[in-house]
């Protein structure tokens, strides 16, 4: 499902007219096994929240930016971020299964989006890569890398394979939850190509994303020797109470995933709707501790706009008082959040 007609069509919204505007500006998609999670009946449903376009998405707020997380600083060839020393991104592709109405890359993917890497490009990014020893990690994020065919991932791979510094791979997709039936043998067999240790992080934000074929696509993946992680946005109306922040987290472990990180929402364009604050945030990670196991405590991060990097925000956010603080990067700056 990928124009507001289709939308409209589905029963998922009544007048598609307000959301002409919206669409043209950020991409819309909605995979099948997302819809049979939408509660039409419900205004306020969780999953719909987080994946039908809505018109408060043409609100900007002046501290919103388009690149929130400081991406293009640290590109030093297309495809590659290189913010801290032992690890890049490399982002192959611009193009998701569902397109989040949160997404703190939202103006970067989706089919107005940077689109995919040209052979060309790919051949830079590996070069830059493997002219780096002091890379160890590579972590393919994007867009989603899980929509690339089995074989295109599988010569990604392959061509990481053979750069000897790399000891890691990482992935990060919302294919398990939003469209399991790309997990089959193939797929699992092109990701773990490499031979590297390879972690596959998980970004699921509900606990109703958890149906039994996602659950069942995330056995495979761990039968299938990879290690998986969690990924989560802390957003309102969605997961910002601690009965569903709980139930996510639980249930990540459920399925043998770690959970990892808890993401404050970004100052991504058009998605204030979204945010919670640092204050109630820390509230509710607070809230998790005792309350369920150790196995199930993210940590809370918030990426610091302007590509500090991420800042563990239990710890490392100050309150100011009123819902200011400041907030100490990795290398001990420190600044202020909101951004002033
Ligand atoms: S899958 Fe990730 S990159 Fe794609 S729209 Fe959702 S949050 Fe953004």
């Amino acid at each position: 499902m990928k124009t507001v007609k289709d939308l409209v069509q589905a029963g998922l919204v009544n007048d598609g007219a307000g959301l002409e505007a919206v669409a043209q500006k950020y991409a819309v998609g909605i995979t099948p096994a997302v819809v049979a999670l939408i509660d039409r009946d419900d205004p306020n449903d969780p999953m719909a929240r987080q994946f039908v376009p809505s018109a408060a998405e043409l609100v900007q707020t002046p501290d919103e930016r388009v690149d929130p997380i400081g991406d293009l600083t640290h590109s030093p060839v297309e495809g590659i971020v290189h913010r801290y020393p032992d690890r890049v991104l490399l982002k192959a592709v611009h193009v998701c299964p569902v397109y989040c109405r949160f997404c703190f890359r939202r103006e970067m993917v989706g089919p107005q989006g940077l689109g995919t890497l040209t052979p060309g490009q790919m051949d830079a990014a590996v070069d830059y890569i493997a002219s780096h020893s002091e890379i160890w990690e590579v972590i393919l994020t994007g867009g989603d890398p899980l929509v690339l065919s089995p074989r295109r991932l599988r010569d990604m791979m392959v061509r990481l394979a053979g750069i000897e510094h790399i000891k890691i791979v990482r992935f990060h997709t919302r294919v398990p939850v939003v469209e399991p039936e790309r997990v089959d043998a193939a797929m699992i067999d092109a990701l773990t190509a490499s031979g590297k240790t390879t972690y596959l992080a998980v970004h699921a934000n509900h606990p109703r994303e958890f149906t039994p074929e996602a659950r069942a696509a995330m056995a495979r993946m761990h039968a299938g020797g990879l290690a998986l992680i969690s990924q989560s946005v802390l957003l309102k109306g969605v997961n910002d109470d601690l009965e569903t922040l709980a139930a996510l987290m639980q249930g990540f472990v459920e399925n043998r995933v770690q959970p990892y990180y808890l993401h404050h929402p970004d100052l991504a364009p058009g998605t204030s709707h979204f945010r919670v604050s640092i204050a109630d945030g820390q509230a509710l990670v607070a809230g998790l501790r005792g309350r369920i196991s150790g196995l199930c405590q993210p940590t809370y991060v918030l990426d610091i706009p302007g590509g500090h990097g991420k800042a563990d925000i239990r710890t490392a956010a100050i309150s100011g008082g009123d819902g200011c603080f400041t907030v100490r990067d990795w290398q001990g700056g420190e600044h202020a959040y909101p951004p002033k």
